[in-house]
């Protein structure tokens, strides 16, 4: 629509009087006005500007406008009435609804449920599309940013490489590729809601344990890592090598060789993908490493070289 000039009248006590006098601009400015305090979201919001579609079109808004200028007052307000009147109809309709307007999923991939295990079981997930935050691990949330340590373990879906987008968030136009199998995170995402407000997830949160935990070979493989390969013990060794204890300091390199050949040995002997080992075992502990301020890397003698990060 073209630029209008800002109305300046006060609207909410009686806009009839202000719709009666003014021309198309003014209602616009009016409508504007009154979609800014029945949908209280921010106005960058994509979940605001898909409602505002939604109501717009359901109350035939571009006609409206179009005719306003040719209206006398009756009609006028007869039919700023029905807008308003379709577009609370509306707002109730959606207000607890997903619109799909894929903010949260730029903001972020969700962090999977035991509700969720069944997207493995009908192939909706892969081993290669998810990966572990270990305790002890710094992770982002994706609502407010805030870097958190991980208290217990959590398994999530990846992101798109470079950014915060969830792998299976695709744009132009903005969609999820498993909306109708997305997970239960994703389902109880009421973004107009706070934290508080949303209803409490209906299951734990989704471990190794619960899905290899069957598996014996498997599951003793990643026992075995996790007691070898803990955060716990990695920030002792951390704290051992600061300390200049020069003999204990062989239990961090212990640990990244460790970690380096067992992930060697899972592609080659067992021939698992490579994108399923940041599921399987976490993160390499030379990626892990780095939030403790140091870069692990690989000599061509395959050892492993410690420095500290710029
Ligand atoms: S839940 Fe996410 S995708 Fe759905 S409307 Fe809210 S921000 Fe948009
Ligand atoms: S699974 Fe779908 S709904 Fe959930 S964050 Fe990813 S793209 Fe969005």
């Amino acid at each position: 629509m073209t630029t209008i000039s800002k109305f300046k009248g006060k609207i909410r006590d009686n806009p009839l009087v202000a719709l009666e006098r003014g021309n198309r601009d003014v209602m616009l400015n009016i409508w504007r006005e009154y979609l800014n305090e029945l949908l209280e979201l921010n106005a960058k919001s994509g979940r605001r500007q898909l409602l505002i579609n939604r109501i717009e079109q359901a109350g035939d808004f571009d006609a409206l406008y179009r005719d306003w200028n040719d209206l006398d007052t009756p009609e006028r307000a007869e039919r700023w009435l029905a807008l308003i009147r379709t577009a609370k109809a509306q707002w109730q309709e959606v207000e607890d609804l997903c619109l799909r307007c894929g903010e949260c999923c730029e903001r972020g991939s969700p962090t999977l449920m035991i509700a969720d295990l069944h997207l493995f079981e009908n192939d909706t997930l892969h081993m290669t599309e998810v990966y572990t935050l270990r305790r002890g691990e710094k992770g982002a949330s994706p609502r407010t940013g805030e870097v958190v340590t991980m208290t217990e373990e959590r398994l999530k879906l990846k992101e798109h490489s470079g950014t915060k987008h969830c792998l299976y968030y695709a744009t132009d136009p903005n969609r999820c590729l498993i909306y109708d199998q997305r997970p239960e995170q994703c389902r109880q995402q009421l973004c107009n809601r706070s934290s508080d407000e949303r209803p409490p997830a209906d299951s734990g949160y989704l471990t190794r344990e619960v899905i290899f935990g069957q598996h014996e070979e498997l599951w003793e493989l990643i026992a075995a890592h996790e007691q070898r390969c803990s955060i716990d013990r990695l920030e002792a060794a951390l704290r051992d090598l600061a300390e200049d204890k020069a003999a204990d300091s062989k239990a961090l390199f212990d640990m990244l060789h460790f970690d380096h050949y067992l992930r060697q040995m899972l592609l080659q002997e067992w021939e698992l993908p490579p994108g399923a080992l940041d599921f399987l075992l976490g993160r390499p502990m030379s990626q892990v490493i780095r939030q403790f301020g140091l870069r692990a890397q690989m000599t061509p003698e395959g050892v492993f070289r410690l420095e500290n990060m710029p």
